[in-house]
């Protein structure tokens, strides 16, 4: 738009040297063509705020057409949709008192275009020839301006949402001097700085990014790169703890200013998972390998010494190696419930049944699998049967039982009971062994949890089986808990409900 300097120039120059009516025409067609180009929309009003004409843009933007509107009123244009009250009051002080009235800001609804935004700029001029006065009113539309401002204004706080609530820490730095310009609460929180602290300093002055240099030398790195990410760094803490984090940090620019934005995320937990998950292959792995050497080994012997071997000692090597078979075949079956519960598969086939002959059977077995100890079965007459998955409830009785004899001493008694609780059947299994010092007692549930058991011959296991058994027991309804003490014996109770009716 030409400076109002600028026209009264042209002009000047249009009409030079002209005969003064023909300078006269030349001079308003100048001004009428300045008016029809305007983007903003231009109504000339007379004194009782009739419409005298409008610009090319007032009926391009309000969709209406020359005598739709003039010599109307203004408040009855279209559907009365240029009535509004605030314009009508300005308008009328402007022909009474003011002259004019300047960036006054109305929203109004418009049957055909929608809702419109517009500041609103009047003057009234004096025309002499006329002798009367006229308002020339000024309409420009911000309804993009401001629907654009709305947007980024929601996009601002979306933005803040994002990073003030994200689980994972945000800095952005400035990227030419390093500075930090901003840090979100995740951060603070895992580094234990207050933003004070933080802001304003330099990346690498804030200790938290191992020593100094460092930092330096990879900032550097990053202006470079643009991108660069570091998938295992040791963040310090105010308190001088080490925090393991992935940093990613990237260059971009926000309104020509280049800024770096350093995500960095906890990965202690992660750590620790790929820790376990080594710990877990190695463990099960050797678990695995030492019963099968024992069976290549047995059957080999068997194999190849055929004939010098007596049938006591082939039956004993046979024997030998269908146990560790049988082992074997546990702990898989162990891991597999895992797996099953873990991928939400577990599924039960309950049905009543008589518990005592599930927890016979399991006797029987472990009896002849290891006749070290001796084991006796104590369910009273007239147990009511309980909703259970038969070989679910196996499984739980096997682990007990095989547990109760690991850590207990060979001759000792190890006792499989049985009592009714209201809906429910408790089943007990205890032995005369190591016990479980009470600060031990919900930790054994957790994956992989072996105690010690100062004195006694280490045993194997992969600390799997009473978490396999709280799973199955959860599955059924039920819970699992224990009674022991360090040297007094251990007894682990678990409940079943009882088939519905019994
Ligand atoms: P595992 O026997 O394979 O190590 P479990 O999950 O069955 O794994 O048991 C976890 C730990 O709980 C065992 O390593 C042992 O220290 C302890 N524990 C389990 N049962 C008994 C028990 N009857 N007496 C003493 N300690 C036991």
């Amino acid at each position: 738009m030409k400076s109002r300097k600028r026209v009264i120039e042209d002009i000047k120059e249009t009409i030079e040297g002209k005969h003064p009516e023909q300078a006269l025409q030349e001079a308003l067609g100048y001004v009428q063509s300045i008016i029809e180009m305007m983007r903003d929309s231009l109504l000339v009003l007379d004194d009782s705020l009739r419409v005298i004409s409008a610009n090319q843009s007032f009926y391009d933007i309000f969709l209406v057409r020359p005598e739709d509107i003039e010599g109307k009123f203004i408040y009855e244009l279209g559907n009365r949709q240029w009535d509004i009250p605030e314009l009508r009051k300005l308008l009328e002080e402007i022909l009474s008192d003011n002259t004019t009235f300047e960036d006054i800001e109305v929203k109004q609804e418009f049957p055909d275009i929608g809702q419109r935004v517009m500041i609103l700029n009047a003057r009234r001029i004096y025309s002499a020839e006329i002798k009367a006065q006229r308002i020339l009113l000024a309409i420009k539309d911000i309804t993009k301006r401001k629907r654009a401002e709305r947007e980024l204004a929601t996009s601002e706080l979306q933005y803040r949402r994002l990073f003030e609530t994200a689980h994972e820490g945000i800095l952005i730095v400035n990227a030419e001097t390093g500075q930090i310009e901003d840090v979100n609460p995740f951060l603070l929180d895992m580094v234990g700085f207050s933003k004070r602290e933080i802001l304003g300093k330099k990346l690498w002055e804030i200790g938290m990014l191992e020593h100094a240099n460092l930092s330096r030398e990879r900032f550097r790195v990053l202006q470079d790169r643009k991108y660069i990410r570091y998938e295992d760094i040791p963040l310090e803490t105010k308190d001088g703890r080490q925090v393991d984090v992935e940093f990613a940090s990237n260059v971009y620019e926000v309104n020509g200013k280049k800024v770096v934005q350093c995500n960095i995320r906890d990965i202690t937990e992660r750590k620790e998972l790929d820790r376990l998950k080594d710990e877990f292959i190695g463990m099960v792995s050797h678990e695995l390998s030492k019963p099968l050497t024992v069976i290549t080994g047995c059957m080999n012997t068997v194999l190849d010494e055929a004939t010098n071997l007596s049938e006591q000692e082939r039956t004993h090597l046979l024997r030998n190696a269908a146990l560790q078979a049988d082992a074997l075949t546990h702990l898989l079956g162990n891991l597999l419930e895992l797996a099953r519960v873990q991928a939400d598969r577990l599924i039960l086939h309950a049905e009543p049944i008589e518990a005592q002959f599930v927890a016979k059977s399991v006797v029987e077995r472990i009896t002849e699998q290891y006749p070290t100890h001796k084991y006796s079965l104590n369910f009273p007459p007239g147990l009511p049967p309980v909703d259970a998955d038969p070989v679910r409830l196996e499984r739980i009785l096997y682990n007990l039982l095989d547990n109760a004899r690991k850590y207990s001493p060979e001759g000792s008694e190890v006792r499989v009971f049985a009592k009714p609780d209201k809906d429910n059947v408790i089943i007990g299994v205890s032995d005369q062994g190591v016990g479980i010092a009470t600060s031990d007692h919900e930790k054994i549930f957790g994956s992989f949890e072996r105690l010690e058991h100062v004195g006694f011959k280490q045993t194997k296991g992969i600390g799997l089986g009473l978490l396999v058994c709280r799973r199955l027991v959860e599955a059924h309804g039920g819970r699992i808990w224990l009674e022991s003490a360090p040297d007094a014996g251990s007894t682990f109770f678990f409940n079943l409900p009882c088939k519905r009716g019994a």
